[in-house]
């Protein structure tokens, strides 16, 4: 028996690129999956695939097709039950530098009038959501308000935010050194919220952060306190200089190139 039997046993270039290409992957999935719900439903699959696979062996038959229905019919479940986790996932990807080529900056003087406007508004109690966009296009909830293109100056803000004007309903969108949408509708946050002093709007500030990289102002009406969404995090009781530091910082992290292949957000 010649060695020349297992030629197919040794690894050539081709499989080493690609093993490590797939480990990579794996890696990469891991690291998307950790701390996450979907995290702990991986391992009980992967426990059931091991109970599945022992029953096969043992040749305990109906325990075996018993679970081989239930994976069958688990995955159009699990596709309905993990909806907002697999869009959550997508959006992700979506962050992705290759897929997002226009890139808005935030700019300094968008930081300092989005500032001053939440000083302001906060000083007279008014209740605002402001969204900065980041590298996920927010276009889509923008459709859900009024669409327009003015440059972001705190006097704008404020009387946009005045109530009983036409637009104070709904959240503000800016990109770049524009506001693109007033009275937009944001999506509420996909987690459940045990503080009763946050509302929906600051359950819309923590959604839009759920759903992608933008940071999001939040001016209390009830406290008069600025919050500040980001990464799904929510900082309350921040000051107008905290809420300018974030977007220059959000402006320099933007400018950078991406390293990694998700544009993880920072958690604030
Ligand atoms: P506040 O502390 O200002 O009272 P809150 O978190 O308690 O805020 P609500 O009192 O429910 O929230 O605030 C209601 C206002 O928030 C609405 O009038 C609306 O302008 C805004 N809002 C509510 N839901 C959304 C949403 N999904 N998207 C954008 N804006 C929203
Ligand atoms: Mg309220």
């Amino acid at each position: 028996m010649s060695l020349d039997q297992f030629q197919f046993l040794v690894p050539g270039l081709r499989d080493v690129v690609e093993i490590l290409v797939v480990a990579y992957l794996i890696y990469r999935a891991l690291l998307f999956l950790a701390g996450t719900r979907a995290l702990q439903i991986l391992i009980g699959l992967v426990i059931l695939g091991v109970v599945y696979f022992l029953a096969l062996l043992l040749k305990f038959t109906m325990i075996a097709t018993l679970l081989g229905v239930l994976f069958t019919y688990g995955a159009f479940a699990a596709i309905v039950v993990f909806q907002p986790e697999l869009r959550h996932a997508l959006a992700r990807l979506g962050r992705t530098r290759a897929f997002n080529l226009l890139v808005y900056s935030t700019s300094q003087s968008t930081a300092e009038e989005v500032a001053r406007a939440a000083e302001r508004l906060a000083r007279s109690g008014t209740g605002a959501i402001i969204a900065i966009e980041g590298e996920v296009a927010l276009d889509d909830y923008v459709e859900t308000g009024t669409r327009m293109r003015a440059t972001v100056s705190s006097e704008l803000l404020s009387t946009i935010f005045t109530p009983y004007s036409p637009l104070h309903d709904g959240a503000v969108i800016v990109r770049g050194e524009e506001i693109i949408g007033a009275g937009c509708v944001l999506p509420l946050t996909q987690f459940p919220v045990t503080d009763k002093a946050l509302g929906t709007r600051h359950r819309a500030a923590l959604g839009l952060s759920e759903e992608s990289d933008a940071v999001v102002i939040v001016v209390s009406e009830e406290t008069s306190r600025i919050s500040l969404a980001q990464g799904g995090l929510l900082k309350q009781g921040v000051t107008p200089e905290q809420v300018r530091e974030t977007l220059t910082a959000s402006r320099r992290s933007a400018a950078l190139a991406f390293r990694g292949s998700t544009g993880e957000p920072s958690a604030a």
